[in-house]
Formats: structure tokens, C-alpha cells, sequence
């Protein structure tokens, strides 16, 4: 016999994913997640992105961000702490001193080449586990270098115009699928090939989730994710179970709050403001 090659997520997988909390845990417990998005006029992404981590359950949040987001930031989000570039409308040089247990990077900040560079130096340096989603994936496409540097065990979350960028057209789904397994293989990466039914693609195994609906087609739904996965790995998920999880927690939500207002009145900030209706959903 051999192995299944993809396996359907549902609600009994979703619930042996889940780690219960212990009565003496403290916000140390569940790990700090800095989020590296944002630049002029796109400040939301960063917002999104942050709020998620913490409804998944980051114990704390750092946001680092252009100047020009700091008030932005620090007023949408009293929970989180801020960071901030020495640029004020673009991230150009990613320096921070504190000890993060996760990293979500890429959500609004552009592909300019001081953005790359700082890519660079961050994906050399970094020592947490990451999710590169957005802008940052698109800078990979763009730059050779940073494939080389690309840390190992990292989550990539494209959605398709991103995942073309990055492997390449495809001649069908099956061909999307596997370009997308030598590329995981490849670079030893998680994979996300975001839409209805999101796949998660590790080496060669496939993941499909079960959750979500059309209403999370809509702007900012993809930051969430990627806030919602870099939570769930501040917490100790490893990489592979954080996506899984991830992706079926965040569109249990949209199917949550699509049931309250819509599919048509969803907005990104509702999804990322239903996570908990999702956790108490599973059991
Ligand atoms: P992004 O394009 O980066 O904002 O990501 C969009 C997010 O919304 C991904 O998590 C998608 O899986 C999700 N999404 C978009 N359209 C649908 C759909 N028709 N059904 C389920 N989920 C969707
Ligand atoms: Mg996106």
C-alpha cells in the first residue's frame, strides 16, 4: 500500500490540532509575533495582519512598520507595540532588539529596492520561524538573491497571481500542484495555494481545507491569514500544522460571520474579529 498523497482537513482533524491552554500559562507561554507589513497608504495590511496574531493567541504583538504608520498603529491597535523604520513611507531596514518567537513579513510594503535589500538581510539574519507573504513573495519572484537566502521551514502564503510569479504558469490544476511540490521540495518551504479550498503543500504532501466561502474574496482577507498563521507558530505550532490549522481556523471564521451579515458584508477585519468564534466553533 502506499501513503495518501492529500489529505481533506475537516473539523475531527481540526480538533486534534489544537493544544488546550494549562491554568498557569502566561503571555510568555504563547510567544511573541513581530509583523513586518505596511508602507504608505497600505498601513491597513499591517493592521489586519497584527490584529489576527493577536485574536489567535499571540501572547504579545510587535508591529514594525514605515514611520509614517507609527500613530496609525499604535492608535488602531493599543494592544501592540510598534517598531519603526527610519523611513517614513517605506520599510528599508528591518532592525529590532527584541526576542520575537515568530515573524509574518511582506503584507503592503512594495517591492522597491530598499524593501529587497532589507528582505535580504532579514531572511539572512532571522532566526524565528517565518511567513513571507504579499509583497514579499512578489520580491522573491523578482530577485534571485533572496531565493538563495530563503530561510527553511518558512511558510509562503501566495495567493495564484503571486504563486505564478513565483513557479511559473501552469497547464492545469495537477500541474499547478506539482510545481508547486518541487518548489516546497526544492527550498524546503510550506506552500499555500490560496482560494476555495486552500491547499497546503509540503514536500509532496497535499492538504485541503474544508472552510471558507466567497465573502472572504475580498481585500485584507489574505493579511488576516497570514497573522492568523504567524500566531499560531508564536505559540509553538511547528510550521506545517500552524498552516493547516491556520487555514482551516480562518475559514471557519469567514464561515462564521458570513452566516451573521453575508457573504457580500464581510470584511477582512470581521474575520479577523470572528477567530474566536472559530476555536469555541470546534468543540
Ligand atoms: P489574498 O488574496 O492574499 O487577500 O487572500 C485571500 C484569502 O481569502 C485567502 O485565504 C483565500 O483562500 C480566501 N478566499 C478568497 N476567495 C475565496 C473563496 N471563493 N472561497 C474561500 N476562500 C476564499
Ligand atoms: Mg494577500
Amino acid at each position: 500500500t502506499t501513503e495518501p498523497l492529500a489529505q481533506l482537513i475537516l473539523k475531527p482533524q481540526a480538533q486534534q490540532f489544537y493544544r488546550q491552554r494549562k491554568k498557569y500559562d502566561h503571555k510568555g507561554t504563547f510567544g511573541h509575533a513581530l509583523i513586518i507589513a505596511g508602507s504608505y497608504g497600505k498601513m491597513g495590511a499591517a493592521i489586519l495582519s497584527s490584529k489576527a496574531a493577536f485574536r489567535i493567541g499571540a501572547g504579545l504583538v510587535t508591529c514594525f512598520v514605515p514611520e509614517c504608520g507609527y500613530q496609525i498603529v499604535q492608535t488602531a491597535i493599543p494592544e501592540a507595540m510598534t517598531l519603526t523604520d527610519k523611513e517614513d513611507d517605506l520599510i528599508t531596514n528591518i532592525e529590532f532588539d527584541i526576542e520575537v518567537a515568530a515573524i509574518g513579513v511582506g503584507m503592503g510594503i512594495g517591492t522597491k529596492k530598499e524593501t529587497v535589500a532589507a528582505l535580504q538581510k532579514l531572511f539572512s539574519e532571522a532566526k524565528a520561524p517565518m511567513v513571507i507573504d504579499a509583497d514579499a513573495l512578489n520580491c522573491i519572484s523578482e530577485n534571485e538573491s533572496l531565493l538563495k537566502v530563503l530561510p527553511k521551514q518558512s511558510v509562503l502564503t501566495p495567493h495564484p497571481g503571486e504563486l505564478k510569479r513565483l513557479i511559473g504558469d501552469w497547464k492545469n490544476d495537477f500541474d499547478k500542484i506539482e510545481k508547486t511540490k518541487k518548489f516546497s521540495e526544492k527550498y524546503e518551504v510550506v506552500v499555500l495555494i490560496k482560494g476555495a479550498n486552500t491547499m497546503t503543500i509540503f514536500g509532496d504532501m497535499v492538504y485541503i481545507n474544508s472552510t471558507g466561502n466567497p465573502g472572504m474574496a475580498t481585500a485584507g482577507s489574505g493579511d488576516v491569514l497570514s497573522g492568523v498563521i504567524t500566531g499560531l507558530l508564536s505559540q509553538g505550532y511547528d510550521p506545517l500544522l500552524a498552516s493547516v490549522f491556520g487555514v482551516y481556523l480562518h475559514g471557519s471564521a469567514g464561515n462564521i460571520v458570513s452566516q451573521q451579515i453575508s457573504f457580500e458584508a464581510v470584511m477582512a477585519s470581521d474575520i479577523a474579529d470572528t477567530l474566536g468564534d472559530a476555536y469555541i466553533e470546534l468543540f
